[in-house]
């Protein structure tokens, strides 16, 4: 089983003629939603790939829970950690995005909401096992991941964080958990708060896993990924594809990183799955209606 604890969201996205200045107000051409956060983002990737998942996080009391949750609940993802946090008028959280139509540039408010109410004590009623693996991002409070990766540990099960987005509170959660996952800029940012020694990331990377006896992986965009696993090097080429939009890339990794772990797949073969799973997810506009699915995933490694 896949445990999930981290953000869920809902993206409102709106494509303008451009980006509004402070004061100013433009016209725009189209309006949608759909869930998102990557906390959801990773349990739906996970779940596609092919595992069991429960979510754990929290909504608001609002009309906006119901549809963030909507593509996470018609796929079997277990909700029943999901709190719905009645008390302080609290919203679902919500990513406003707004895209300008000629660049595709965007801007982005994020109000974390009902995420921010996410605590330590989010995995109390959950039954974790030693052969579960425990799947973290940084869009809920640091203590609630510390929590977590703590729980984990204590009846044997592994955790996974991604420490996407990058906060100061990376560099502790980092030394914790078994595997970090980090995009190559995120890893640029840990390197430095840990003054890491090395003259490029690979040296680095293993400086990181010497110093704290950790598996680090970091994802390299089309090229693929790097992993030191029990101080062994292994990295994967992404397979070429046209991408169509990268969004939700990195969270597919991660969810179908931690499938390929449990079922106890070598470190080689999981890399090489998720490579294929953050590829497949290129192919499609938007996070999660762009996460694949484990026939594809398979066909694409075959
Ligand atoms: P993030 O989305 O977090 O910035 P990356 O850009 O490193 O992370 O992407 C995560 C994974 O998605 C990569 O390791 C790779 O497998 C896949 N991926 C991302 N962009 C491409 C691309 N242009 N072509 C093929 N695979 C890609």
């Amino acid at each position: 089983m896949i445990i999930v604890v981290g953000s869920i969201n809902l993206d409102l996205i709106a494509r303008v003629k451009k980006i509004p200045l402070p004061g100013e107000t433009v016209s725009g051409s189209s309006f949608a939603s759909a869930p998102g956060g990557k906390g959801a983002n990773q349990a739906l990737a996970a779940r596609r790939a092919g595992a069991d998942v429960a979510m754990i996080g929290a909504v608001g009391e609002d009309a906006n829970a119901e549809p963030a949750l909507a593509l996470l609940k018609s796929a079997g993802v277990d909700l029943g950690g999901v709190a719905a946090i009645t008390e302080g008028d609290i919203s679902t959280g919500v990513a406003m995005i707004l895209v300008d139509e000629t660049s595709g540039e965007n801007q982005i408010a994020v109000i974390a909401g009902a995420n921010a109410c996410v605590d330590g004590d989010s995995l109390k009623g959950a039954s974790i096992k030693a052969d579960d693996i425990v799947v973290l991002q940084m869009e809920v409070p640091d203590a609630a991941n510390l929590a977590a990766i703590k729980v984990a540990q204590d009846v044997g099960a592994r955790s996974i964080l991604n420490i996407a987005p990058y906060g100061e509170g990376a560099v502790e959660l980092a030394k914790h958990a078994d595997i970090t996952i980090a995009n190559e800029t995120e890893f640029d940012d840990l390197s430095q708060a840990l003054s890491l020694s090395g003259n490029d990331r690979r040296e680095k990377a293993h400086a990181f896993c010497q110093a704290f006896g950790k598996g680090l992986i970091i994802t390299l965009g089309a090229d693929g990924a790097l992993a030191i696993i029990d101080g062994k090097e292994y990295s994967a080429k992404s397979p070429k594809i046209e991408a169509v939009d990268t969004v939700g890339a990195g969270d597919t990794f991660c969810g179908a990183l931690a499938v390929a772990l449990s079922e106890g797949q070598p470190v080689e073969a999981a890399l090489k799955f998720a490579c294929a799973a953050g590829a497949l997810a290129c192919l499609q506009a938007g996070a999660q209606p762009a996460i694949p699915l484990r026939t594809d995933i398979d066909k694409m490694i075959a």
